[in-house]
């Protein structure tokens, strides 16, 4: 799956729209210590569901948002779209490109799209499942990652190769179900209980 551009808006260190067009091949990103070479790869992993703030080199959700220099005024929101090609309809929409765009504001508020349409962060969640790219996949690789895969507990790396073998999503479905039926079950024993007081 080949991604187009990423646009970023008030996010860590882009506080004016700044848009990156990725061509097929490498890109490359050079640049001095401190430049923000990085926050570029924080913005994808953001812009997936990144929901984690240590992941994101940040001690609060809030730190994602251009805070502001002696010669510029801190922003209340950042916003990071990502535009993804889908000319092989790897994604189930019937589009060349697919585009997703997470915003958070000051406030504590977050807004996901998918192709400029509000969604849950779960529709996000769902859309890269088994595609390698979602929050949790292997498409990123931060500093540390592959120790980090080594080190893992056996658990822990089978998730890895069940979203390689895109079967991530069933487990995903299977828990879902099971969460539903116990909600079920707690429902029926309340319901149960309601009925013998009425007797
Ligand atoms: P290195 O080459 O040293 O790894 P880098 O080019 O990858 O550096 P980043 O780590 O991406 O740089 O960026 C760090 C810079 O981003 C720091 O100067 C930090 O002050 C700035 N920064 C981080 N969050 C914000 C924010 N919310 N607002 C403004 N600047 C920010």
């Amino acid at each position: 799956m080949l991604l187009k551009s990423l646009e970023l808006q008030g996010f860590k260190t882009f506080p004016d729209r700044t848009t990156l067009t990725f061509h097929n091949g490498i890109t490359a990103v050079v640049g001095p210590n401190g430049s923000g070479k990085s926050n570029i790869s924080d913005a994808v992993r953001w812009v997936l569901g990144e929901q984690s703030v240590r992941s994101l080199r940040c001690t609060k959700m809030e730190d994602v948002i251009f805070g502001g220099t002696p010669a510029r005024k801190a922003l209340g929101f950042a916003e990071v779209t990502l535009n993804i090609d889908n000319t092989g309809r790897q994604l189930p929409f019937d589009s060349d490109s697919v585009s997703v765009t997470r915003r958070y504001y000051r406030s504590g508020e977050s807004e996901y799209l998918i192709n400029k349409t509000n969604v849950r962060l779960k529709d996000i969640n769902e859309l890269f499942m088994d595609t390698g790219l979602g929050r949790d996949g292997y498409s990123m690789i931060g500093q540390g990652k592959i120790d980090a895969i080594v080190a893992a507990r056996s658990e822990d790396r089978r998730e890895i190769f069940e979203e390689a073998a895109g079967i991530s999503r069933f487990r995903y479905r299977r828990e879902e179900s099971e969460r539903r039926l116990s909600q079920a079950e707690d429902n029926l024993v309340r319901l149960n209980d309601i009925l013998a007081e009425l007797e």
